[in-house]
């Protein structure tokens, strides 16, 4: 069998201002460890021999059809300006058109180096590909917008970190990589016609109904709006919300230092290089609007009318804590069983996770036992859930089924961070069981797997990771 990719590349039919054409790096001794036949029906993919499949998601071959290249793009890192980013070790082979009718890049992550490196080895290592390919593929199981992981593939070479680790190259599936910060780079240089370019082709390609540059940032904002109030739902924090990593599409993109919390705390932070918080869990809605603001502030570069722009950009702008707080109240009504809104729910709400967080309560299973009987045993001293519970009980008494919507919206079972890494170390050493596993349980993270509950468990003491990084 031979590997066909029905490859249709939008992207390469731009402008040579948008990217550099570039061959991936080819490597030693490339091993397909990983494959995802679901996603790659979707794409219209045939997979072939796992030998050439190895060679083409290592970058050693180039499948027919692909144009291969790099994106330009810049952005605002941790606030500041960044002038010059692009993909330092990514490539497009290229986009299909899957057979639900959608269009998608496949990206080699982690192939080598580019005209975009600067000083990186445009390389990654094993551990966070199979990171990134389990968190991905567990956040769309979760219902959540994300990029998506198709291959993983070992390269056979070494990659030079804080140790000398396995290299790898991760296969990634994205709606497209259009981020604020490919607006912002041409902003930046005062490129009026491809700012225009790129509007016209980010509109056909996302949101085919928007008009202009400002119908395109008010899409943007309610697809982040909605993503945003989505993280927050399953306790995750994406660790490093630079505009660069911020999604056009309203997918979740760029599994750095993610992390899903443990134990509730609005202040949680995982990422070691986010010293100052910038990226908690609980700043995170702020700072897509702060984002957002920036795709404002590229986006009027382009206009004829600059003064009334201006003030249509603001009130997008302005509007979306407004919409996040709407998607975040209809996210934790259904955290706790009601679909007939209330105005003073959020007080309810915010009881809760108060008392889980002078509680110390494990998030995802703090919520998941709402639906059970034994929700107040989360808690150091129950009578502090029984308090709040009297009120939350006449609150759903009116509602048909609860418990259904609960347990639809409270997972079992998340990405857990010390699991992640407990897999990865298995990896490393050849194992590949708890990878396996993994993916396979989180694939249904809303049913009760009793012959895995021990993937549902917080970590123990010795277990806890404080701390991600970018790899
Ligand atoms: P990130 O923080 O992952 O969004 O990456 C920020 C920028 O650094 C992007 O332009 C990446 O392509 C680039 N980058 C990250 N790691 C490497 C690497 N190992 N080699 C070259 N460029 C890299
Ligand atoms: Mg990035
Ligand atoms: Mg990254």
């Amino acid at each position: 069998m031979t590997l066909t990719i029905p490859f249709d590349n939008s992207y390469a039919r731009l402008p040579a201002t948008f990217y550099s054409s570039q061959a991936p790096d080819p490597v030693k001794a490339p091993r397909l460890v990983a494959f995802n036949d679901d996603l790659a029906r979707i794409l219209g993919i045939e997979p072939g021999d796992t030998e050439e499949m190895a060679q083409v998601f290592a970058g050693n071959r180039t499948p027919e059809g692909a144009s291969p290249l790099s994106q330009l793009y810049s952005g605002h890192q941790f606030g500041q300006y960044n002038p010059q980013l692009g993909d330092g070790r990514a490539v497009l082979l290229g986009e299909t058109v899957g057979i639900d009718g959608q269009r998608r890049d496949i990206q080699l992550k982690g192939s080598g180096r580019t005209p975009y490196s600067r000083g990186g080895d445009g390389r990654a290592w094993l551990g966070p590909v199979l990171r990134e390919y389990v968190v991905s593929e567990a956040m769309h199981a979760l219902g959540i917008p994300t990029t998506r992981a198709l291959a993983a593939v070992e390269t056979g070479e070494p990659v030079y970190r804080e140790a000398v680790l396995p290299g790898a190259v991760l296969t990634r599936v994205a709606a497209s990589h259009l981020r604020v910060g490919t607006f912002q780079i041409f902003a930046a240089r005062g490129d009026a016609r491809s700012l225009k370019q790129l509007t016209d082709y980010a509109i056909a390609r996302h949101y085919p109904d928007a008009d202009g540059p400002m119908g395109l940032l008010a899409a943007v904002r309610d697809a982040q709006a909605d993503l945003i109030a989505r993280w927050m739902g399953v306790g995750f924090i994406h660790g490093v919300m630079n505009t660069d990593n911020s999604s056009i599409s309203g997918e979740t993109i760029d599994y750095g230092p993610c992390a899903f919390m443990d134990v509730y705390h609005p202040d949680t932070v995982f990422s070691s290089i986010d010293r100052m918080g910038r990226y908690a869990y609980s700043n995170q809605p702020d700072i897509a609007v702060w984002n957002l603001a920036q795709l404002a502030t590229a986006l009027i570069q382009q206009v004829e009318t600059p003064e009334d722009t201006v003030q249509d950009a603001t009130e997008i702008v302005h509007a979306m804590p407004g919409l996040i707080r709407e998607r975040w109240l209809s996210v934790f009504r259904a955290k706790i069983g009601i679909t007939e809104a209330r105005g003073d729910d959020h007080v309810l709400i915010n009881d809760l996770l108060d008392r889980m967080a002078a509680g110390q309560v494990d998030f995802t299973n703090g919520f998941r036992a709402l639906s059970g009987e034994a929700a107040r045993d989360q808690f150091a001293d129950p009578a502090v859930f029984d308090a709040w519970a009297e009120k939350w009980r006449a609150r759903i008494e009116s509602e048909p089924d609860p418990v259904a919507v609960m347990r639809r919206a409270n997972p079992a079972f998340i990405p857990r961070n010390h699991r992640v890494e407990q897999m990865i170390e298995a990896a490393v050493n050849g194992d590949y069981a708890p990878f396996d596993r993994l993916n396979t349980v989180l694939a249904r993270p809303f049913e009760d797997q009793p012959d895995h509950a021990d993937l549902a468990r917080p970590p123990a003491a010795g277990e806890a990771v404080a701390a991600t990084f970018c790899g």
